[in-house]
């Protein structure tokens, strides 16, 4: 069995690789471990090898570790499940980061949730690039305006954008997500964050411009 050392080690080079392939510095693309599901003694080992940003999906398992991991100061939370309305005080509590926001009820109840934090919270849109009915996203259209209203709220920052292709058209998704993001930079300072991504199209992700990637599997190993 792999330690999450030698999984680091891995996926450090996939990431490297990637970057020298695409002529782009190794430090514009940032690693965020996704952690969902695993024990906290594993999220301590890959802290323990460098690793800060962890990504979680569920309300109830990020609150617990977070609250478990309090000690580990520097540690950085980011929320990437679906979100029901109902969570969002939880998340805007024990989050630092959120990927995963498609509508305006939940922009409104996150800035409501926030304003007794020193910082803001970090926001980016998720868009359902692949136009899948099933899954969650705001449309390419609804992005502007979901933008602009995380923009107004005092005690969010709107750091970019979020998806999750389908897998047989991933590498058109990346592309039409990489042109959306750009435009959305050019309107907006505070945007330096396009997340997507995961353990087996980290490199196409990163061809076409992604910032953030978010590993799961590649450093964890499987869930059940
Ligand atoms: C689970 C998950 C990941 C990580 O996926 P892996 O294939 O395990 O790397 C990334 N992003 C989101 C939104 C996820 O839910």
């Amino acid at each position: 069995m792999s330690s999450i050392k030698d999984n680091l080690d891995a996926v450090e080079l996939q990431i490297y690789n990637a970057c020298l392939q695409a002529n782009r510095e190794r430090s514009s693309v940032e690693l965020l471990a996704v952690s969902k599901t695993k024990p906290i003694e594993l999220i301590e080992q890959a802290y323990h090898y460098g690793q800060r940003a962890f990504g979680e999906n569920y309300v109830q398992e990020v609150s617990d570790k977070a609250q478990q991991l309090a000690h580990l100061q520097d540690i950085v939370w980011h929320f990437i499940g679906p979100i029901q309305s109902n969570k969002t005080r939880q998340i805007a509590q024990h989050c630092h980061w959120v990927h995963s926001v498609d509508r305006a009820k939940i922009i409104t109840r996150l800035n409501d949730h926030r304003y007794s934090h020193d910082t803001p919270l970090n926001v980016c849109l998720q868009v359902n690039i692949s136009e899948e009915a099933s899954k969650s996203g705001a449309t390419v259209e609804e992005v502007y305006e979901l933008a602009e209203l995380v923009a107004q709220s005092n005690y969010l920052v709107l750091r970019g954008l979020m998806a999750i292709p389908e897998k047989d058209n991933a590498d058109e998704s990346f592309a039409k997500m990489n042109a959306l993001y750009n435009s959305l930079k050019d309107q907006y300072n505070s945007v330096d964050t396009l997340s997507m991504g995961m353990s087996g199209d980290l490199t196409s992700a990163i061809r076409h411009g992604s910032t953030m990637v978010r590993i799961g599997t590649a450093i964890f190993g499987r869930r059940d």
